[in-house]
């Protein structure tokens, strides 16, 4: 438990009621999940996992241990529960991946997690369908690779966001990766970091696209050069869910030696300052809300680091809103980058075995993996370019996808996760295909983000066209079917902005395929030249958007 901060004590008449800040003084703990998190530090149930339940069996497991500390090594009871098993979250901090890793967690879901994997798009793998009593030899098989599910999920430093090109990327400013791996060394694996009010995500990227989605991060830190020298500029306090806030800039240029001292004093005011009297308010950007960036960088310099931070230029300015890495990209060296596209982030473990093969012999054995569920295997030749794309062809994993397949993400949704109520990888395959076969051969990308409830892990919010899961009446008189609630015009990059919700709109899935065509060609027909989709509906007059999404609703 942090120490308490000399001199803090609960402000009178602030507010009515605490927020049950440590740093105030309020140390007991108002939520069940809480009083868990202080009863023993949910990093300690490790033992318990390997040395009890794993020989005893599902039953044996304390509802506090699987509610809740079990999280702290990525394990979540999957749906339904009575069958007793585990979605794992495997974290790849930075993307960053090896083939021997890629096979490793390949041949792990071949053989404990009937044969799926779900790439994320936090950079990290979720296996399903795990056992308790295989998860010793699953995590000893990912120890031998160097991987983890340590952390992966709970109430920590959540899995460090970067470029997947990074350290190759011809134009970058900085390669970000020793950033990367040094914040996730210093934040991970410790009880100083073990208990924050909530999850804490970071990302930090040395790219002129900024693909590591900074504007909704807790800490997002972009480089830029300023006067010759290279740094980060930080943004603080993002996060979607159904209360989306962007990240906000503390206007300070951090260069590379502090980046570790400022994500660690970052973190540490969230954890004594965070708000801990309701789980529903207890992410950072409910605090950055209440206080501002000022004052949160005032505390920051104040109480946690060494001396002031250098005020910084405007943002550096960010190129794009597609941030696929698809296809083929020059590395600085010569060679290429090939990225290519699972299924809306579902992949196999034989799939994976396959990807591991090809890395080792096209490439040198280095694989990424994106921020918007894709994968690339680096180090290609120019002459092994074609032969890696058929390949990958092959296996079903194309580097040059339909414009549907390329932008398209989904959430786990309700095949293995418990609070979905729809289906979502299944829903986004079809509609991939129905969509491929309504508008052939389009070449412009639309971000079409499928989520299975408002917790928004496939960013519905950001996308070009975000849909959101919801039961709809069924209009043939039957039980509620699977439906989605409607945001439009969402996106990151510059001019950055939250999708518009639809008021009262509600589109049954079986009815998407037509509604997503309608809206995507009238976007087509009626667009000035290069103009996204969310540059294109974001100009509309309200009535003329109206119009736009009756139409397409027909
Ligand atoms: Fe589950 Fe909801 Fe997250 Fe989808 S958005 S994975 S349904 S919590």
């Amino acid at each position: 438990m942090a120490e308490q901060i000399p001199g803090a004590a609960p402000r009178k008449g602030a507010r009515r009621r605490s927020e049950s800040q440590w740093a105030m003084g309020y140390y007991e703990p108002q939520t069940p999940a809480e009083r868990v998190k202080r009863d023993q530090d949910a990093l300690e149930v490790f033992d318990r996992i390997v040395n009890l339940h794993a020989k005893e069996g599902f039953r044996s497991i304390m509802p506090q241990d699987l509610n809740v500390r079990y999280r702290w090594y990525g394990l979540y009871t999957q749906r339904p529960e009575e069958d007793g098993l585990f979605m794992m979250r495997i974290r790849v901090p930075g993307g960053v991946l090896s083939a021997d890793q890629v096979e490793a967690i390949g041949r792990i879901s071949q053989t404990y997690g009937q044969d799926v994997a779900d790439v994320t798009d936090r950079q990290n793998f979720q296996l399903h369908n795990i056992r308790i009593e295989d998860v010793p030899d699953v995590w000893a098989r990912l120890s031998a690779v160097q991987l983890s599910t340590q952390e992966a999920c709970g109430d920590v430093p959540r899995n460090i966001l970067g470029c997947p090109l990074a350290g190759i990327a011809a134009d970058e400013l900085i390669d970000a990766t020793p950033y990367v791996l040094a914040v996730n060394n210093r934040l991970t694996g410790t009880k100083e970091f073990s208990n924050l009010p909530r999850k804490f995500k970071t990302s930090i990227s040395g790219c002129r696209d900024q693909c590591a989605v900074h504007e909704i991060m807790d800490i997002g830190m972009v480089a830029h050069e300023v006067g010759g020298r290279v740094g980060f500029d930080v943004w603080s306090g993002g996060g979607l869910g159904p209360n989306p806030h962007f990240a906000q800039r503390l206007g300070a240029f951090v260069p590379p030696e502090r980046v570790v001292e400022v994500a660690v004093g970052i973190v540490s005011l969230f954890r004594d300052y965070g708000y801990r009297r309701s789980r529903n308010h207890a992410r950072l950007k409910f605090l950055m809300a209440d206080w501002g960036a000022e004052k949160l960088r005032e505390t920051l310099e104040q109480v946690y680091l060494t001396r002031p931070l250098e005020d910084g230029p405007p943002a550096p300015e960010s190129r794009s809103v597609h941030r696929e890495h698809l296809g083929v990209t020059r590395q600085a060296d010569g060679r290429s980058a090939i990225g290519f596209a699972p299924m809306a982030g579902r992949i196999s473990g034989t799939q994976l075995v396959r990807i591991a093969g090809l890395a080792r012999r096209f490439g040198n054995g280095r694989v990424r993996t994106t921020t918007q569920q894709k994968m690339l295997i680096l180090d290609v030749p120019e002459e092994d370019v074609e032969p890696l794309i058929t390949a990958l062809d092959d296996y079903g994993l194309p580097a040059r996808p339909n414009a549907f397949r390329a932008s398209t993400m989904a959430c786990t949704g309700i095949e293995f996760c418990k609070l979905a109520v729809v289906d979502t990888k299944a829903r986004a395959r079809w509609l991939i295909d129905e969509l491929d076969a309504l508008l052939p051969g389009i070449h412009d990308r639309v971000r079409i983000n499928l989520n299975g409830c408002p917790n928004s892990c496939a960013r519905y919010q950001l996308a070009d066209i975000g849909l959101m899961g919801s039961l709809v009446p069924d209009p043939d008189g039957g039980d509620r079917i699977d439906g989605f609630q409607v945001h439009l015009g969402g996106k990151l990059g510059g001019q950055y902005q939250f999708g518009k919700k639809q008021k009262g709109l509600r589109v049954a899935g079986r009815d998407l395929p037509k509604f997503v065509a309608g809206l995507v060609g009238t976007w087509l027909e009626h667009r000035d030249e290069g103009q996204d989709f969310s540059e294109w509906f974001n100009e509309l007059e309200p009535a003329e958007a109206e119009t736009v999404v009756a139409g397409a609703r027909g």
